[in-house]
């Protein structure tokens, strides 16, 4: 098996002075925990909040590449960067767990695709086009009066640059005129790294069944969020368990099949986990119950991983 997280935010948790070799206290995700969950590549968010300005954004998108820099090669006797899926099989054999780059919001690469091919260079590999506001990019899921009504003209462009480039293209945060537009556009498949299903939980954040059905057709893959307020409308009176994480998976096997769904935590980005799954060294247990539930071993590694991965080789080049 190969057990990869899609989303997690780690980077902001390095940019806070967090030493990735031992347990960070207030955080989720950290090398021993890592190792003790058993995942052998995450992707780490370099990711800028929509509240600050394009230069601070690009600033800070720098500063977060550094640190996972320094903090991979602190710790290259159990960690190693990834920008493919070779790379990381490679990282596997020897023992290394790989850290791969995702850009959390595409506001650093300002409305400059240079920046956006600067980014890609230094290993970026993919992009989640906006966070919490519409941005130059396209609009978000958040925002109530939307700037473009879905990918703005530059937006196009980078769709198509990040195409050519072999850069993937994250669906998670943007609204669903953007998504659509995305679709309409990609001449590859994408991804939603950290996304749930709203017909299992009614969230702006979450995806619908027919996004999700169109995600697939097109080979796509939607990683299931961890995080409890996406997972279930009750989490203020209930914490959901870890199992409604697999609800979720199950909602997407029978709606597209085995093929299109995976893990995205969250972790770092999230201020509650799910009971029973409090940070990344429990991530076995998501394992333990697809088993449970009957899925088979082949059926289990498509999900812990090989989906993701099919869709970085069908991007990457
Ligand atoms: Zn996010």
């Amino acid at each position: 098996m190969f057990l990869l997280d899609s989303h997690c935010d780690a980077p902001s948790m390095l940019l806070k002075g967090a030493d990735f070799s031992k347990i960070v206290r207030d955080g989720h995700v950290d090398y021993p925990r890592m190792k003790k969950g058993g995942v052998d590549a995450s992707f780490f968010a370099i990711y800028t909040s929509n509240e600050i300005s394009a230069d601070e954004a690009t600033r800070r998108a720098l500063q977060m590449i550094a640190k996972v820099y320094d903090s991979v090669e602190n710790n290259s006797d159990k960690v190693a960067l990834a920008t493919s899926v070779a790379e990381a099989k490679k990282n596997k054999r020897k023992g290394l767990i790989s850290i791969f780059m995702g850009m959390e919001n595409g506001a650093p690469i300002q409305k400059d695709l240079s920046l956006l091919r600067l980014f890609h260079r230094m290993g970026v590999r993919y992009m989640t086009l906006t966070h919490n506001g519409d941005n130059e990019i396209c609009d978000s899921a958040a925002t109530e009066n939307k700037r473009w009504g879905g990918l703005s003209p530059f937006g196009v462009e980078v769709v198509k640059e990040m195409n050519r480039l072999g850069m993937i293209i994250d669906v998670s945060h943007i609204s669903d005129m953007s998504f659509y537009d995305v679709l309409s556009h990609s001449e590859h498949p994408v991804v939603a790294t950290h996304s749930c299903c709203r017909a299992l939980c009614n969230h702006y954040r979450n995806m619908s069944d027919e996004m999700i059905e169109a995600l697939a057709e097109r080979g796509g893959v939607i990683q299931i969020n961890f995080y409890p307020a996406f997972l279930d409308e009750r989490y203020k009176e209930v914490l959901p368990s870890y199992k409604r994480i697999v609800d979720h998976i199950d909602h997407v096997v029978d709606l597209v099949g085995v093929e299109h769904v995976g893990l995205g935590s969250d972790f770092d980005g999230i201020e509650i986990c799910p009971a029973g799954l409090e940070d990344v060294s429990k991530m076995q247990k998501i394992i333990i119950e697809l088993r449970k539930r009957g899925y088979s071993e082949h059926q289990i590694d498509l999900i812990a991983g090989e989906n993701f991965l099919r869709v970085m080789n069908n991007v990457i080049k």
